[in-house]
Order: structure tokens, then C-alpha cells, then sequence
């Protein structure tokens, strides 16, 4: 099929992956501008001002995205005990689930705007536990929009024998590299976990959470949540195979090859 050229990510309003210890200038999108309020050292002006801001009917639109993401996740088994959370770029930070509340009850209004600073609302609800890593790993992938994160039952059986999932299906590709690799641990909710996942998602689109779950990116909800998806069949699927013995595994030739065929028209394929 032809190649659809995967969006630039120069049309992002985004700026640096300040968790994963980088920094960059602010995006220069015609429609979002950014703010001009001054940046301090470690926290650069994120924050998203009213010409920035989408309209409310756009933003309750994308709040119902945000459940109705949620939702399916839950019901496809994906995150047993409504382990996992959901979040997509919103202005110059983010739309996520809220901590502690069933998504059976969630109403648009109780999905969190956590601007790109990481500040958020003390009057509303609280943003999921995991915010920090959702945040970062946008900031790290300003290609991408959204963000799935469970402990969907096989990713995280691996994860917590610390094995990444390496080439043994050709389809370890749509994470965007030869193999979908590991994070080590590092407690939940802490920004040290925060930075590990931004910068293990800079080569990939998917990881393995050490002794904890997956994470997945897209350009959108959708994709996002397709990812996911596809890593829980690949690692049912490694987990599988390994109890047949030693897997036989692609080699570097094999997966560039399959890399290259990917390459810009997958959602998920990476764009460089
Ligand atoms: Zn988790």
C-alpha cells in the first residue's frame, strides 16, 4: 500500500522534555502561540494562555475521548482492576484520567487538565498518580498525542521477569524498532519514573515497565490505545513461544527490512 508521510512533528506547539533532562525552545505553531511569560531554569513557561487554549466544545470533545478510551481499555481486559490511565496532549500540556475513580463514573469534567509545567487545578480532581510520566513522555515525543499505560496481564508477566520482548514476530516493528524494550523499575509516581520513560520512549513508541506494566504512544487516542493493544498480544504471544524452548529470532537484516516496509505509513511507525 502507499506510504501516508507520518505529521510533522514541527506542527506541534511542544517544547522540551524537561523530565528527561532536555530542554527545548518552545514550538513556533502559527495557531498556538506560546507564552511570553518568562522561563525560569528548571521549569520553562509551559503554561497554556487563552489564545492557545482550544474552544470548550473542542476540549469536552476530547474529555469524552479521554473516557471513552478509558472505557474500552477497560472492557477489552486490557487493565484488570482499572490499573491503567489515559491522557492526550491538550494546549501545551494535557487531558488525563483522574486518580481513585471508576471509569464507569467519569464525566468530562472529571478528566484533568495538567498543563506543560506540570501545575493543575487544586479545586477539581486530582490527576492520575502517574501524571508525571505521561507528561514527560509527551514532552519527550512531541510526534505523538496520546498515551495509553496499563498493566494489561502479559507485558507486565514479562515485565516483572525484566525480559523484553525481542524480535521473534516481525509485527515488534509497529513499536518502532527490533524489539520492545525494558525500563528499569523505579517507584510509581516519581519523577525518576518519569524520566526513564521519557527517554526509553525516544527510540520507540511501546515499553516494558520493570516489575509494573506497559506504555504505549499514538498520534492520537485511537492509535494509542491500538498500540497497547498489539504489545499484550505480542508479549501473550513471546511469553507463548518461550515455553516451547529457545525462540528463534529475526535478525538485524530481516527487521530493518520489515522497518523500512513500516516506515510512515503505520500510526505508530516511527517518522525518523
Ligand atoms: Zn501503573
Amino acid at each position: 500500500m502507499p506510504p501516508k508521510k507520518p505529521a510533522s512533528a514541527k506542527k506541534k506547539n511542544t517544547a522540551g522534555a524537561r523530565s528527561a533532562g532536555r530542554q527545548h525552545t518552545a514550538g513556533k505553531a502559527k495557531s498556538t502561540p506560546s507564552s511570553t511569560r518568562p522561563a525560569s531554569k528548571k521549569t520553562p513557561s509551559r503554561k497554556t494562555t487563552r489564545a492557545n487554549k482550544p474552544s470548550r466544545a473542542k476540549e469536552t470533545a476530547a474529555r469524552k475521548a479521554v473516557i471513552a478510551t478509558a472505557l474500552k481499555m477497560s472492557t477489552t481486559g486490557l487493565s484488570p482492576g482499572r490499573s491503567g490511565n489515559v491522557s492526550c496532549r491538550w494546549g501545551d500540556g494535557m487531558l488525563i484520567t483522574p486518580t481513585g475513580m471508576a471509569y464507569e463514573e467519569l464525566k468530562p469534567a472529571d478528566v484533568v487538565f495538567v498543563d506543560g509545567d506540570g501545575s493543575f487545578s487544586r479545586k477539581g480532581r486530582k490527576p492520575s498518580s502517574e501524571w508525571r510520566f505521561h507528561l514527560a513522555a509527551l514532552h519527550a515525543r512531541p510526534d505523538m498525542g496520546a498515551i495509553i499505560h496499563t498493566h494489561s496481564l502479559h507485558a507486565t508477566v514479562l515485565a516483572c521477569a525484566h525480559k523484553p520482548i525481542p524480535a521473534f514476530h516481525y509485527m515488534i516493528a509497529v513499536a518502532g524498532g527490533i524489539d520492545i524494550p525494558i525500563i528499569p523499575y523505579a517507584p510509581f509516581g516519581t519523577e525518576e519514573l518519569a524520566e526513564l520513560v521519557a527517554k526509553g520512549l525516544v527510540q520507540r513508541s511501546a515499553l516494558l515497565m520493570a516489575n509494573h506494566g506497559q506504555i504505549a504512544l499514538g498520534k492520537d487516542l485511537t492509535s494509542a490505545l491500538e498500540l497497547a493493544e498489539e504489545v499484550e498480544v505480542l508479549a501473550e504471544q513471546y511469553y507463548k513461544v518461550l515455553t516451547l524452548g529457545k525462540p528463534k529470532l529475526l535478525g538485524s537484516d530481516a527487521m530493518s527490512d520489515v522497518l523500512e516496509r513500516f516506515k510512515g505509513y503505520g500510526q505508530n511507525a516511527q517518522s525518523k
